[in-house]
């Protein structure tokens, strides 16, 4: 196998980090004066540590990609959690047929499930990125040791697919102070988004197509779900509100970029066979040439 991964750069210290230090700084300076008042500073800092989780697009605790930086109307479609034998093949589609690059945050336990739902996703031209190997909500409460353990797992797998994903999603978007290291281990960028139609995983898809325009700017990054909807004529529904969406945005001269475009950064890089690489051999190539039509 060859692994030519291009090194992710992250920052030496996170705005937590350095928050802390001046928190604890001002604290001393305040203990000073008076002891209570030292507490001030920290339980800011506190307060901001326990907000920051819950916000997808703050970079608090690691960098993290939530948009592009753009005037052109150039916007990035992204579909989490699946794959899944209904809902996978029916996006698949759909991109088809408006030539639509898209990329899968896929969980590893189902990526296992369904390889040739994988394979076609692939086969398509769409890149996939790391969503967890179960999804659990809790991921982000977990040790240090079992964080690593769920992503590293899920790598590993789609590494069994030709790819190297180069980014990870979150669960909910949700992170914590000891992401930032493992992420840098494992070579992989924090993606999150910058448009939420808040579908609640497809539990909620009436005028889904709506609220999705009506929130779009720009540079975002749409989350949307590759899950099969709950309830009868659900997933016809969402069906048509995924192709009424595919059309408003061509109709309001939305560009479909793939997301390695929008954001100048590889989403995951393909693991090429030695069996796969042509020989390059001179003697090879002279014995093919002379062996040809003898
Ligand atoms: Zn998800």
């Amino acid at each position: 196998m060859i692994r030519k991964f291009r090194k992710i750069r992250f920052t030496s210290f996170s705005q937590a980090e350095k928050l802390a230090a001046v928190s604890l700084l001002i604290a001393i300076s305040f203990f000073t004066v008076s002891h209570w008042m030292a507490l001030i500073p920290l339980f800011f800092f506190l307060l901001l540590c326990t907000i920051a989780p819950f916000c997808p697009q703050w970079g608090f605790f690691l960098p993290i990609i939530s948009k592009s930086i753009t005037e052109s109307k150039a916007i990035a479609l992204t579909f989490d959690d699946g794959p899944s034998q209904i809902s996978t093949p029916i996006l698949l589609n759909l991109l088809k047929q408006n030539n639509y690059k898209a990329t899968f945050f896929v969980i590893g336990k189902k990526a296992v499930k369904h390889p040739k739902l994988m394979a076609r996703i692939l086969e398509e031209g769409h890149s996939i990125g790391n969503h967890s190997w179960q999804h659990d909500s809790l991921l982000m409460l977990k040790s240090k040791k079992n964080l690593r353990q769920d992503i590293r797992k899920t790598q590993e797998i789609l590494m069994k697919h030709g790819i190297h994903p180069m980014t990870f999603r979150p669960p909910a978007g949700a992170t914590n102070p000891r992401l930032k290291n493992i992420l840098k281990d494992e070579n992989l960028h924090c993606i999150t988004f910058s448009c939420r139609p808040l579908d609640y995983g497809n539990k909620k898809i009436m005028h889904l197509a709506d609220r999705v325009m009506k929130k779009l700017h720009p540079g975002d990054i749409i989350l949307l779900h590759d899950l099969v909807p709950p309830g009868t004529k659900q997933t016809d529904i969402w069906q048509q509100e995924i192709a009424l969406l595919f059309s408003d945005l061509q109709k309001n001269a939305y560009k479909v970029q793939p997301l390695e475009n929008l954001i100048g950064f590889p989403v995951m890089e393909s693991i090429q066979s030695e069996t796969d690489k042509p020989d390059l051999n001179l003697s090879t190539i002279l014995s093919n040439l002379f062996s040809d039509g003898s």
